[in-house]
């Protein structure tokens, strides 16, 4: 595993975007006190996940972020790539170029990314345990710290020879299933205090359960005898049923045959409606023949009554002709 390239942006002192090429062979960066060279080697840690700030020779995260000068305003993110030549497949990916970036905000949020994909800071420990570029690599030893190492605690001394044979990746499982475990037993004492809870609640329970069951029981009996209580009203009303279409059918042909009567007594009071309407015509007839027979009889009985009154007069005159002759 070769390293091949560094990209820098906006990372401590390097505000542009700067490309570091590592050719085969020594590398050396030389300038003079305060021009950026631990900076570069800081941004090696950085990007392969460094946590500490205190290794990373700053306060706070952000301090890794390119600050301002009096002439050039601060940048809002951070950002490092670091190109590794895989075509030894040291590192446990099938690519001859492996590539990691990390990126960071102001604002805390933070990415990483490998060969191009969002990945966890947990997948780039895991890809580089034993590789001697992990989190406790020997790889990158920063100003002061083969001193540190000497002087420091055998704990860290023993981390770091562990890296270097290769055996970290055990010591990392290892963590991984104590922590596990950790989480195991935890979860054990919960679950015997979530046991000794259920257990007091298994005696009202186990009343419940027989109610349940016992009502279970009943509501069976009582859906049987409602179905058997169904099944009997239903061959009731079939019977009913059959009884009510007989009286149906007898009813229909009564009142097919009412109906029959009721017309022809419909043609009987047509025909006399037409026959009362002719006589009351006659009767019209003859109450106006009567009328004019009755004006007849008065003009006639008028002229009776003159003629009565000339022949009264006429015997009178013949009277006194006669006295008068006489
Ligand atoms: P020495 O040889 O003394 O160790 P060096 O060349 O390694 O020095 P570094 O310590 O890498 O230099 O760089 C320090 C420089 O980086 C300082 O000038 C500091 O102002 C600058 N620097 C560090 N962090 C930032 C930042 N966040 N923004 C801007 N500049 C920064």
């Amino acid at each position: 595993m070769i390293l091949k390239a560094l990209e820098m942006q906006g990372f401590k002192s390097f505000p542009d975007k700067t490309v570091f090429k590592f050719g085969k062979g020594i590398t050396s960066v030389v300038g003079p006190n305060g021009s950026g060279k631990s900076n570069i080697s800081d941004a090696v840690r950085w990007v392969l996940g460094e946590q500490s700030t205190k290794s990373l020779r700053g306060a706070r995260m952000e301090d890794v972020i390119f600050s301002g000068t009096s002439v050039r305003r601060a940048q809002g993110f951070a950002e490092v790539t670091l190109r590794l030549d895989n075509s030894d497949r040291v590192l446990d990916y099938d690519s001859d170029e492996v590539s990691v970036t990390r990126r960071y905000y102001r604002s805390g949020e933070s990415e990483y990314i490998f060969n191009g994909e969002n990945c966890r800071l947990r997948d780039i420990n895991e890809l580089f345990m034993d590789t001697g570029l992990g989190r406790d690599g020997y790889s990158i030893v920063s100003q002061g710290r083969v001193a540190d190492l000497i002087s420091s605690r055998s704990v860290k001394r023993r981390e770091m020879l562990e890296e270097a044979a290769g055996i970290s990746h055990f010591r990392y499982r290892r963590e991984e299933a104590n922590r596990r475990l950790e989480q195991a037993e935890e979860n054990l004492i919960r679950l015997r205090d979530i046991l000794a809870e259920l257990e007091s609640r298994v005696g009202p329970l186990k009343t419940q359960s027989e109610k349940a069951q016992k009502f279970l029981v009943l509501s069976e009996d009582k859906k049987e005898l409602e179905i058997g209580l169904w099944l009997h009203t239903i061959e009731k009303s079939k019977n009913g049923l059959k009884e009510q279409e007989h009286k149906l059918s007898i009813a229909s042909s009564q009142y097919e045959s009412t109906e029959l009567e009721l017309d022809e007594l419909e043609a009987k009071i047509e025909q006399v409606i037409n026959k009362g309407r002719d006589i009351t015509a006659e009767i019209e007839n003859i109450r106006q023949n009567a009328s004019s027979l009755e004006e007849e009889a008065a003009r006639l009985d008028g002229r009776i009554a003159v003629e009565n009154n000339t022949i009264e007069h006429n015997i009178e005159s013949i009277e006194r002709v006669r006295r008068d002759i006489e």
